[in-house]
């Protein structure tokens, strides 16, 4: 029987050529019979190299990807612009991970996060909703564990699962929570086929320089101190991006309508353990490190329950996969910070 992925659909993904959607275009097109769109507005975390460069060296692909991208046409606070793509390519699904995504910037700027975030999601599932029932397939949410607040530092038995309220903390977890309301209503008013997917830290090559892994990296390679905000005992859940983008093919093909699924790396680690396990990785034990003030919102910690991730046929990495997957991530980092000087 033809799955989901096996049909000759067309596929938007916005934030193509951001970190998750570089990784998640390329296996899209490895995974699916689908024309893939990406439409990105190019913003200063995009990296479109990466993907061109995918694409010419697997001619295969290249005609199955089209690029809407740049400041107007591939905005999608555009709502021209975005009832445009979906008309022109006739569009079926939609992958939405566009994003402003960096939490320390949407604590100094916080009005883009919720312009991009919140009423660009709006953009998109309003001109979703329009297109022909019989056009129109299904809405995949990328969203985030950090909607669900955080959890006790000293009650490892806590996690968030699938029924826990949104308790966002910093402006991004707001404005994202706020693009997930604005999905689920479009489910419960226009029925909608939505999903939304909640996903602990992700680290993957292709990550800009502003996030923790990169940045201890980049700081190691310029034998500059790497900086720690607060005490670094802040504990995240790490998940190989990778991972995290078949989970993502998982939940496309087998969540139910309006279901929403939590994915996580099953590996919980301090920013504290994250920096040292680098540095020993890197064969830099030594390397100093420097504690900056806190930021205003950090969450003490976050985990998730992967019970209906399972269901799905999905399961995280193994310890052996994981450690393997964080140490190609710090060779392929490595390898494109040489790269750039
Ligand atoms: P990223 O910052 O690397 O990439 C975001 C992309 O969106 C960039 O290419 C940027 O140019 C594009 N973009 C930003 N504003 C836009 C706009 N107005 N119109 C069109 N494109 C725009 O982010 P990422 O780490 O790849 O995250 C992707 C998604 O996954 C986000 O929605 C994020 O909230 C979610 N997420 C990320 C993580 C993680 O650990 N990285 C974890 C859970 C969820």
């Amino acid at each position: 029987m033809d799955t989901r992925l096996d049909e000759n659909q067309v596929t938007l993904i916005t934030g193509c050529y951001g970190f998750i959607g570089t990784h998640l275009v390329k296996k899209w097109l490895e995974n699916s019979n689908h024309r893939v769109i990406g439409m990105d507005s190019i913003t200063y975390a995009a990296r479109p190299e990466y993907l061109t460069d995918f694409l010419k060296k697997n001619p295969q692909y290249s005609t199955r990807f089209t690029s809407v991208s740049g400041e107007e046409v591939g905005d999608i606070r555009n709502q021209e612009a975005v009832s445009w793509v979906m008309r022109q390519f006739k569009v079926n699904h939609v992958i939405h991970l566009a994003a402003e995504s960096h939490v320390c910037k949407s604590i100094s700027a916080p009005r883009t996060f919720f312009e991009t975030n919140v009423m660009g999601t709006f953009s998109l599932i309003h001109e979703f909703s329009k297109l022909p029932h019989s056009q129109r397939g299904r809405f995949l949410q990328v969203s985030t564990d950090e909607v669900f607040g955080e959890l006790p530092s000293d009650r490892l038995d806590l996690k968030f699962s699938h029924d826990t309220p949104l308790q966002p903390r910093s402006p991004y977890a707001a404005s994202k929570a706020g693009a997930e309301h604005v999905v689920q209503c479009y489910t419960h008013t226009y029925g909608i086929d939505t999903v939304i997917t909640n996903c602990t830290n992700n680290f993957g090559r292709y990550q800009h320089e502003e996030k923790l892994i990169p940045k201890t990296v980049k700081a190691i390679l310029e034998n500059k101190p790497i900086t720690i905000y607060g005490d670094g005992n802040q504990v995240r859940d790490w998940i190989s991006v990778e991972n995290h983008c078949d989970g993502l093919l998982a939940a496309f093909e087998h969540a139910l309508l309006g279901d929403r699924i939590l994915f996580g790396g099953n590996w919980e680690m301090s920013v504290r353990q994250v920096v040292a396990k680098i540095k020993n990785i890197m064969g830099r034990p030594e390397h100093p490190v420097e504690y900056t003030l806190d930021r205003p919102t950090d969450d003490r910690r976050y985990a998730v329950t992967l019970t209906k991730a399972k269901e799905l046929g999905w399961k995280p990495l193994d310890k052996s996969g994981r450690e393997e997957a964080l140490k190609s991530t710090l060779i392929a980092l490595e390898e494109e910070f040489k790269g750039e000087q």
